[in-house]
């Protein structure tokens, strides 16, 4: 069966063809890197990682693209605040979300390109679109990307350019009276002291948000892509304004299929930074495993709203920890099991075992349904806990453990536990680095650290003492 997927664009469900038999070229917009990140952002993180993992389950090759937004006026503020530079700030929270996607097993892009790394590419696009007539160069130095001028504006989020217009008059903030029409947006603005700048042939300036997509896109997936995907806040005006600037600027339709999650909400409210009402992924953590957090967040559809709440979570801690019992229970049973061929009946069996498979990928191929798909390993589970008994043989329990970690897999749920490091491990090692530092032995200590760092476990020294904990 084919995967169907919901486009925005069309609002329909429609049947996945790649632009290439076997490749998927996919762009999901990333963070604004000035904080750690919280949980909101970590939803769009997980389910696309879902969609990728799922693709390439299907055998897919999945080239993935997402990005760092690293310059922007938080990050600005944000570095004034603490009297550093913008990079320092932004390199910092870019080490600390690769901690959290690591953590929530998101696997890394294939390339995480950053926006301050791509400033050439966006030079060479804004000129080209001052040269198809699509932008131009206000009496400052800005560059605008002129909206009516690209027949298509509007065509992402069903918006009429009208209805845009007068609802955008009321938004004329100063500076923007050089515009043509208020419809226009930022393509390069000019710096203002203290900022981080680059030349350019307008003024010494900086990339307005959107252009930074468009470049990185173009550069690491080509002018047409399969998916391009985020959370549906970034429908209007972030991704119709990317659709303006490629498609004016290479002729050709950028994407065919848009997928946009849900929010997640706390108390029926988007969670977001500026309305102060989130939690860090690293909030959660102190209370939860990262996997039952990625398991709450698969447990509902990407496209409907998710609402946090404890109860939610228990019951996401529940259902994460049945599946992790039943594979245990298998390794014990495996651990007595004997060697020998299967009988006819766990042949059967098993054959039974894979119409859970089936279902499963029913739900996935059907715009990633991820809660129908926990629902279908749950039933696997159920099933597993009634056959597999001491009698059974070793191959029948490992091809039944194989298929629970195999569909879990696909969600990214690490249900058999990696090798971990023991509390008694950590504090020995900690006594260590105690050690090695009253002796002056830093090089040591800082390795010890690095290697717990690896590890996922920070340290951290206090009055009383050295603390630590799992990340
Ligand atoms: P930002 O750093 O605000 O640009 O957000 C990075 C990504 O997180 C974007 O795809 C946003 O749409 C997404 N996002 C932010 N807040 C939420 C939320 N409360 N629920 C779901 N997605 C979100
Ligand atoms: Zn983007």
């Amino acid at each position: 069966m084919s995967i169907k997927v919901y486009n925005t664009m069309s609002k329909q469900k429609e049947e996945f063809v790649p632009i290439e038999p076997g490749k998927v070229r996919m762009y999901v917009c990333g963070p604004t890197v000035y904080n750690f990140i919280h949980i909101g952002n970590a939803r769009p993180m997980i389910v696309f990682d879902t969609v990728r993992r799922y693709m390439e389950h299907k055998g897919y090759d999945v080239n993935y693209v997402s990005n760092f937004t690293d310059v922007d006026d938080k990050i600005i503020k944000k570095a004034v605040e603490e009297g550093v530079d913008a990079s320092v700030i932004s390199t910092r929270y870019i080490e600390e979300c690769k901690k959290d996607m690591a953590s929530l097993n998101v696997k890394p892009a294939t390339t995480h390109p950053l926006a301050t790394q791509e400033i050439d590419g966006m030079l060479e696009m804004i000129q080209g679109l001052i040269d198809k007539g699509y932008a131009y160069v206000a009496k400052d130095g800005t560059v605008y990307f002129r909206t009516r001028s690209f027949r298509g504006y509007g065509k992402l989020s069903h918006k009429n350019l009208d209805d845009l217009r007068g609802g955008n008059r009321s938004l004329l903030v100063s500076g923007e009276d050089q515009k043509e029409d208020p419809l226009d947006f930022v393509l390069w603005k000019p710096k203002k002291d203290g900022e981080p700048y680059w030349e350019s042939p307008w003024c010494d300036g900086r990339p307005g948000w959107h252009i930074e997509c468009s470049v990185m896109s173009r550069k690491y997936l080509g002018e047409q892509i399969d998916i391009h995907a985020g959370g549906e806040d970034l429908v209007f005006p972030h991704h119709e304004n990317e659709i303006a600037q490629s498609e004016a600027a290479n002729g050709k339709d950028f994407s065919r299929y848009w997928l946009h999650n849900a929010f997640l909400n706390i108390d029926n409210r988007k969670m977001s930074k500026s309305a102060g009402n989130f939690f860090t992924v690293r909030d959660i953590l102190e209370k939860y495993d990262a996997q039952v957090l990625r398991f709450f967040m698969l447990s509902a559809h990407y496209r409907s709203p998710l609402n946090f709440s404890s109860e939610l979570m228990e019951a996401a801690k529940n259902g994460y920890e049945r599946i992790v019992t039943c594979v245990d229970n298998l390794k014990f049973l495996l651990s007595n099991a004997s060697d020998g061929e299967m009988t006819d009946t766990e042949q059967k069996l098993l054959e039974e075992a894979k119409t859970f498979e089936a279902k499963f990928d029913e739900a996935m191929d059907d715009d990633f349904n991820t809660a129908d798909a926990l629902a279908a390993i749950f039933e696997l589970v159920k099933f597993v806990n009634t056959n597999a008994v001491a009698e059974s043989s070793k191959k029948f329990l490992q091809a039944l453990k194989d298929e629970i970690i195999c569909l879990s897999d696909i969600c990214g749920l690490l249900v058999e536990k990696q090798d971990e490091i023991l509390d008694s491990d950590i504090e020995a090692l900690i006594a260590e680095r105690q050690e090695a530092r009253k002796n002056k032995n830093f090089a040591r200590a800082d390795e010890i650290r690095d290697e717990l760092a690896a590890r996922n476990i920070v340290l951290e020294d206090t009055r009383e003492g050295v603390k630590w904990k799992r990340v």
